[in-house]
């Protein structure tokens, strides 16, 4: 009896003395952080990221978060095509707060990036010397911050479409999971989450499909943690939310001219407001619509009708389902998409519009229709007390929005009652924002390792 309790003594005091050297150890080293930053300059706005981790795991899975978060004020830096200098100040509000954030030892040291998306992408189209000052003025900015600025660059919409789509899936540990040994292992059945972004100016979906694809127009490949992963991605431009309501409000405009006002069905009735032509039919995505008397200081009264048959109606006009000819291995505009599949995140316009239908997570295609067609028979006087949080522009357009991501998931990508539910809307994961920007910085810093020295494949797999 002796030995055995001695025995019980010495075996419990060994396994308290290696808890507390383990837990002194994460302590020591979770006082190595490092950082990084990421501008995501979207079309509507810009958003400075920091994320952290601690520096001795920097190739482990899911150390990174973030750890900062700034709405810069005023919009998108696409839209300082005439006073480039003020899209770099506008940023320095939110730069100061990461000064005051980042350690002053390591500021040096942090890495920096400006990533542009599709309201630069269509700048550049339009007036490719505007889009260059405006990068150049935020490089000449960056030239007396502390970081380590490596280039103010616009990105693709497949780069969008896959970083997203990364950013996603380590942010919920898809890529690489613990065993109960403390080694990192490739979860069991090696799913992974399709990403779903709805921007201001370009929609973009990803994810794995049933069987690899060869279409390189479409198909990424990526090495991760060594192990490969064929990505169906495409990014749609002009399919973002406002640029495809700006495309609804120019179509209305242009077969209402001559009339005192602009009948609206997707605004809720009794809403009124001048908009200027140049917000209308300024952009190229809704440039076809331009009439002829075209003056972009003058007004277009809209008046909201609070239609929600026509609404739906006038939404499916701005796809083109007929381009697909029949095809099943087609979501819109004559676009190849294979069969979608799996679990999905919609994060971005889709998690703020079912947010403002009251929905969130995953829910079912009829709970989203019914929601939809209740908001949008709603008058405009009633939606202050509808709403948790009201801003006029984003109040005025969630009937628009609700039925242009039905259009776009359901018409579009086909997803049906059966693969809906599949959907999940979120915008964060922990205190993480689900965004494009955290898998360009993993990426770029080469934080996720092709190899994976730790990696045991599960034999089933
Ligand atoms: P972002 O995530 O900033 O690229 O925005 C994507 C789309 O969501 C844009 O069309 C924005 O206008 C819209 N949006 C951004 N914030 C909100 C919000 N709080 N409520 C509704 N829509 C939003």
């Amino acid at each position: 009896l002796v030995i055995s309790v001695l025995f019980l003594i010495i075996s419990v005091s060994v396994i308290i003395a290696i808890a507390y050297v383990q837990i002194n150890n994460e302590q020591t080293l979770s006082l190595g952080l490092k950082y990084g930053i990421v501008l995501d300059a979207g079309s509507s706005r810009t958003t400075v990221y920091v994320y952290q981790w601690p520096a001795e795991k920097e190739n482990n899975t899911g150390v990174v978060s973030q750890t900062l978060k700034c709405n810069v004020n005023g919009q998108g830096i696409s839209s300082y095509a005439n006073d480039p200098t003020r899209a770099a100040l506008n940023i320095d509000g939110c730069m100061k707060k990461v000064r005051e954030f980042i350690p002053v030892n390591q500021q040096n040291s942090t890495p920096a990036y400006l990533g542009a998306t599709a309201g630069m992408r269509l700048l550049r189209l339009k007036n490719a010397s505007a889009a260059e000052e405006i990068l150049t003025s935020i490089q000449n900015y960056f030239q007396s911050q502390p970081f380590s600025f490596r280039g103010a660059h616009i990105i693709t919409g497949q780069d969008e479409g896959v970083y997203g789509w990364i950013t996603v899936n380590y942010l919920m540990g898809n890529f690489l999971e613990k065993n109960i040994w403390r080694a990192w292992v490739r979860p069991r059945g090696a799913e992974t989450t399709g990403a779903l972004d709805l921007g201001g100016a370009s929609t973009q979906i990803s994810f794995i499909p049933e069987k690899s694809e060869q279409n390189p127009n479409n198909t990424v490949q990526v090495t991760l943690y060594g192990y490969d992963y064929n990505i169906y991605t495409h990014s749609f431009q002009c399919y973002g939310r406002d640029e495809s309501e700006k495309r609804l409000l120019a179509s209305l405009a242009q077969n209402s001219l001559g009339k005192q006002y602009v009948e609206n069905p997707c605004y809720p009735l009794n809403y009124m407001v001048n908009l200027s032509m140049s917000h209308v039919f300024g952009s190229l995505c809704s440039a076809s619509f331009r009439p002829v008397n075209y003056n972009p200081e003058g007004l277009i009264g809209f008046k909201g009708t609070g239609d929600p048959v026509m609404c739906h109606e006038k939404v499916a006009s701005l796809f083109n389902f007929t381009a697909c000819h029949g095809e099943q291995v087609c979501s819109f505009d004559g676009v190849h998409q294979p069969k979608v599949k799996g679990q999905f995140s919609a994060f971005s316009g889709f998690y703020y519009t079912v947010s403002a239908l009251n929905l969130s997570g995953n829910f079912m295609l009829h709970e989203f229709n019914s929601s939809m067609w209740k908001f949008c028979g709603q008058e405009w006087s009633k939606l202050p007390q509808i709403l948790r949080k009201f801003d006029e522009t984003y109040a005025r357009s969630y009937c628009f929005s609700a039925n242009f991501i039905y259009y776009l998931l359901v018409q579009g990508y086909k997803f049906d009652d059966e693969s809906w539910p599949q959907i999940y809307f979120q915008k964060e994961v922990g205190n993480s924002s689900i965004a494009w920007s955290l898998g360009y910085m993993l990426n770029l810093t080469n934080m996720i390792p092709t190899e994976g020295p730790l990696i045991i494949l599960p034999m089933s797999s």
